[in-house]
């Protein structure tokens, strides 16, 4: 009997030191050590098959691996604003809108904070300012999407090896502060592609669609994304959030074609971000969207007009989760949007 106790005893313990070749895990989660969170921001699923009539594309690379439909409502209100949707993705927790990581005055852990507790390498990368809502919430804590200052001074020190946002004048205020928190500032791709600092801080001029005709000499997002990717590979894994915050913007404004391109250049980040994990399983990716914006119709004639919006506004649609190497899956076929929190955590923890 007392021989059984120290063997179990033995087992236990080694199983505590080596979770990963132990006993205990060897379970898809244990595998999984990077996680790769791209948001299509006010990305509906008619803005998928919109963008794929207009583009001429078949099956999408990560329709293979579609999963569930998000529910997107925040605390406050049926219809999220970006805030509180990123918030739900960032920690799990849905609050009210216009909040970012933090509510009735206490901060929310992130899974950004969750994973460099884990001694992973963290990115963000949008084509959106970096203080804009989405990427605030993965970065900050503030009771405000408008509480732009505080929200650049908690990203100087919130030791994000790698920031990507567009250009704008008021992060050059907060020069020093980044420089002082060990951070490589610059503004063009071609200066990214060259710095060798672990921590860089990028405002980059014309990210917009390459698709926009309107827009010329635009660095492509997918090869930023890629850049990223190569960026943050280590040993220990990285979690990186993308997101393409034009689709949303264009969706207000009602110009579809302008929103269909910002949505195509989200497919060429995914294939990217996929062709990275080719031929490895330790990659999880999963690709959604905060929530719907423009009541967006179907074209059924091939005809891609403005009207096909509905209002210029965002709605409470369900909203899709793709999701390649998933660790935790559901029966159900619609989940809460903060399950895509538990389902980053999952593997940053194991
Ligand atoms: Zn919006």
């Amino acid at each position: 009997m007392k021989k059984f106790k120290f063997l179990a005893l033995l087992i236990a313990a080694v199983c505590l030191v080596f979770p990963l070749v132990g006993c205990c895990t060897k379970g898809p989660a244990a595998q999984i050590k990077n996680v790769v969170l791209i948001i299509g921001d006010g990305m509906g699923f008619n803005h998928v098959e919109n963008a794929k009539k207009l583009f001429g594309l078949d099956n999408l690379i990560f329709e293979k691996d579609f999963f569930a439909q998000s529910k997107t409502h925040s605390a406050s209100s049926g219809t999220t604003d970006s805030a509180a949707g990123a918030t739900a993705m960032a920690t799990g927790h849905k609050v009210n809108n216009g909040e970012i990581s933090r509510t009735n005055g206490q901060n929310l852990q992130s899974i950004v904070e969750l994973a460099q507790a884990q001694g992973m390498k963290t990115g963000i990368l949008t084509n959106d300012n970096l203080y804009g809502a989405t990427p605030a919430a993965f970065s900050s804590h503030v009771d405000a999407r408008t509480n732009t200052q505080e929200i650049i001074l908690q990203q100087t020190s919130s030791n994000i090896n790698l920031l990507i946002g567009k250009s704008n004048s008021q992060y050059n205020s907060y020069q020093t502060q980044f420089v002082d928190s060990g951070y490589t500032m610059v503004q063009t791709f071609d200066a990214l592609k060259s710095t060798t600092s672990d921590k860089v801080i990028a405002n980059l001029r014309n990210i917009r669609s390459i698709y926009d005709e309107t827009k010329i000499n635009q660095t492509d997002m997918s090869e930023v994304a890629k850049f990223a990717l190569e960026f943050l590979q280590n040993d220990n894994g990285f979690f990186l959030m993308i997101e393409e915050g034009y689709i949303d913007k264009n969706a207000h404004n009602n110009e579809l074609q302008k929103s269909l391109c910002e949505t195509r250049t989200l497919f060429d980040i995914v294939e990217k971000v996929y062709r990275f994990c080719k031929n490895r399983k330790d990659t999880m990716v999963i690709v959604t969207a905060d929530h719907e914006t423009g009541g967006l119709q179907l074209s059924t004639d091939g005809n891609f007009n403005n009207s096909l919006f509905s209002t210029t506004k965002h709605t409470s649609a369900n909203v899709p989760i793709y999701v390649k190497n998933p660790v935790l899956k559901t029966e159900e076929a619609e989940v809460e949007n903060t399950t895509i929190f538990e389902m980053c955590k999952k593997p940053i923890l194991n």
